[in-house]
């Protein structure tokens, strides 16, 4: 099982910001802002491409959701997307809510936030993302 996975099934402690049936999205422990969340599929596969077609779709729109959720609790121009993978091999989009291109930098020093400060965000995420239809 991934770590990620192990994330999904409640196994390790993660800030949730909003989850379906077959998707769940949390706060990036290292951000490289505050906000900085990552949605995952349940479903256990490393490379985004690999996925089906219709369940890439359903991934992006349930990514879109998060996103919306994210713009409306942290003031932003956009949130940008990105996907890397390089480090955890479970399929993860990156979602940041972006005051300038250089947020996207993910070479930039991460941010560090107290556990308050990361529980509040999650909640605020989440709460977002419950009243979106
Ligand atoms: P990458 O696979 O290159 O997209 O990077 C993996 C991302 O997952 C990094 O930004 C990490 O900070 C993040 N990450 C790794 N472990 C955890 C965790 N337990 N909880 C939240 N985020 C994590």
């Amino acid at each position: 099982m991934s770590i990620f996975s192990k994330i999904a099934a409640g196994e390790i402690p993660s800030y949730k910001c909003a989850e379906t049936e077959e998707f769940y999205a949390f706060l990036d422990i290292n951000p490289l802002v505050k906000g900085h969340t990552l949605c995952i599929p349940r479903r256990e596969v490393d490379y985004i491409f690999d996925m089906e077609d219709d369940e890439i779709a359903r991934f992006q729109v349930f990514a879109k959701k998060v996103a919306c959720a994210i713009k409306a609790v942290f003031p932003c121009i956009k949130v940008g997307e990105a996907v890397l993978g390089l480090e955890v091999p479970h399929a993860h989009i990156h979602l940041v809510p972006m005051q300038s291109e250089k947020d996207m930098l993910f070479s930039n020093p991460k941010k560090q936030f107290t556990p308050e400060e990361m529980t509040e965000a999650a909640e605020k995420i989440r709460d977002a993302f419950s009243r979106l239809a």
